[in-house]
């Protein structure tokens, strides 16, 4: 079984771990119908487009008002 031939130091070992717990930036892409930023390959939460057709009608506030 391989065996560690040093032991590993302090800074060595915290280096490694330095990158362990950063978060990523969120990919975005902008929608080309509305220019909002969405997730890619998603429906966008704006318009409710995707790939030029609409999946889900958007609520909004004069819809509504009107229930
Ligand atoms: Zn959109």
């Amino acid at each position: 079984m391989a065996v560690p031939k040093k032991r590993t130091s302090k800074s060595r070992r915290n280096r490694r771990r330095a990158h362990h717990d950063h978060v990523d930036a969120v990919n975005y892409v902008t929608c080309a119908r509305c220019g909002s930023p969405r997730l890619p390959h998603a429906v966008c939460p704006k318009c409710g487009f995707y790939k030029d057709r609409q999946v889900f009608e958007v609520e909004t506030e004069s819809t509504s008002e009107e229930a």
